[in-house]
């Protein structure tokens, strides 16, 4: 495929730990596509998107609703807390953004406050039991209930989904079910509504969403069939998918390009383009290894300069170098065609950049890739160092006006990661991405 084709339905998906930027991206490619559309996780993966200087974070709904005319389609493979859905879009609505185009899937599973009391049961539970201080001992989940959700969804017994919520004679004993199965601590639980208060809650809710409800596997085939174009928006990250990622410091969802098909409904032929996103270093939210993680000033000043603070919960993030092992890993993985690389701008002044090419582990060296924590955690990065620069390229917007040691540093990861470079970020503005044809 040539850079410059337009495929009928593209993938945007993050190749580190989350956070890289996907929602610029997605935001910029929304133009291109008929529908955005969000196969997997909740509304723990948080995109920020700057339009005319203003600062819209968006959680669940897809990034295309900021374009007038897109569907913006939560598919089945999605836990929606349908609460926080409301919000979302009462905030959008308040800021004279247009929501008519956003519609949920009849099969999303519902996010109660039973799953948000057990995540944080848990949570605290783990920390608790890794001492009081210390930040990685739960998972790090956002607590959002996104992991009781999918566990609930392979349980299936009190499982609530969205068409449940315009069955209010289903819905009330499912309810109750939910009720009864949860943990004696959050059944017990002070501050949670009675089942029937939820459930009078939800269905007030499900008429409320009424109009947006419906199956979107059927509407993605029937846009496909009348030829439109669909963008999959990934949620959370690759290295945080449920199989593929560090387990267990993961998500609860197939949160890489092969989450689509199953989330979706729709064919694995039908995706196009897939184009992964990573920031010219790492970040992580939470528990689990990092081979490549700095600390001190260094990882201060690029934690300052990348706003790299949360979306959802305003955690700050863990700081690293750009992890090549874990690129290639993640290029590989979900078959990118593409990757754009954001934060370039955030390396000015650092000298040198470092990355790194490959593991040691017990005195040997490797190329590949451990997708799992405990082997993960033995890993030593062995870092190449590479030149820097100093100029301040926020107002670069083509490749032949980077500084020569930036486009080094892009022809070298290129070269590294086994895909071509075809945007870089330059800072969080939509218009400050330059393109490489
Ligand atoms: P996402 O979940 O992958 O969409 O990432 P987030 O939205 O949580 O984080 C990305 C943050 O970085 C947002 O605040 C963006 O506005 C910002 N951002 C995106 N691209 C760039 C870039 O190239 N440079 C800088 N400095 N910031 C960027």
């Amino acid at each position: 495929m040539k850079k410059n084709d337009k495929p009928q339905s593209t993938a945007v998906i993050g190749l580190q730990w989350g956070d890289e930027g996907k929602g610029k991206i997605v935001d910029r490619l929304a133009t291109e596509h008929d529908a955005v559309v969000r196969y997997n996780g909740g509304a723990n993966a948080g995109h920020t998107i700057v339009v005319d200087d203003r600062r819209i974070s968006l959680h669940l709904i897809p990034s295309g609703i900021l374009y007038p005319g897109k569907k913006a389609i939560i598919a089945n493979g999605v836990v929606a807390d349908v609460e926080q859905l409301l919000k979302e879009i009462d905030n959008l609505e308040s800021q004279d953004i247009d929501t008519a185009g956003l519609v949920l899937s009849d099969r999303a599973h519902v996010v109660t406050p039973y799953h948000k009391a057990e995540d944080a049961r848990r949570e605290t539970l783990l920390a608790r039991e890794f001492g009081e201080k210390e930040d990685t001992g739960g998972i790090g989940t956002t607590r959002r209930g996104i992991g009781p959700a999918y566990a609930d969804k392979a349980h299936r017994a009190a499982a609530i989904r969205v068409g449940d919520l315009l069955r209010p004679d289903q819905l009330r004993p499912l309810v109750a079910r939910s009720a009864q199965l949860a943990h004696q601590d959050v059944r017990e639980d002070p501050d949670l509504p009675s089942p029937d208060a939820i459930t009078d809650r939800l269905i007030e809710i499900g008429e409320l969403l009424r109009p947006r409800i419906t199956d979107t596997s059927y509407l993605l085939h029937d846009l496909q069939r009348a030829g439109k174009r669909l963008l999959f928006e990934g949620g959370n990250a690759t290295l945080l998918d449920v199989d593929h990622g560090t387990y267990p410091f993961v998500t609860s969802s197939n949160s890489s390009a092969l989450g689509i098909p199953a989330g979706a409904g729709v064919s694995p032929k039908s995706i196009h383009n897939i184009m992964g996103v990573c920031k010219a270093y790492c970040t992580r939210v939470g528990g689990g290894p990092f081979p490549t993680e700095i600390q001190g000033e260094l990882a201060t000043t690029i934690r300052e300069r990348g706003r790299e603070f949360g979306t959802t919960t305003g955690r700050p993030r863990r700081i690293g170098w750009l992890d090549l092992v874990a690129l290639r890993y993640a290029v590989m993985l979900n078959g990118i065609d593409r990757i754009c690389m954001t934060m370039l701008d955030v390396l000015s002044g650092i000298d040198p950049i470092m990355v790194c090419n490959a593991y040691e582990i017990d005195g040997h060296r490797t190329e590949r890739f451990l997708p799992d924590a405990r082997s993960l955690e033995s890993a030593k990065p062995v870092l190449i160092s590479l030149p820097g620069f100093t100029e301040d390229i926020t107002g670069v917007r083509s490749i032949q006006d980077l500084p020569s040691n930036a486009r080094h540093y892009l022809s070298y990861v290129e070269e590294h990661a086994g895909a071509p470079i075809t945007l870089a970020g330059v800072g969080p503005d939509r218009e400050q991405t330059i393109e490489i044809s």
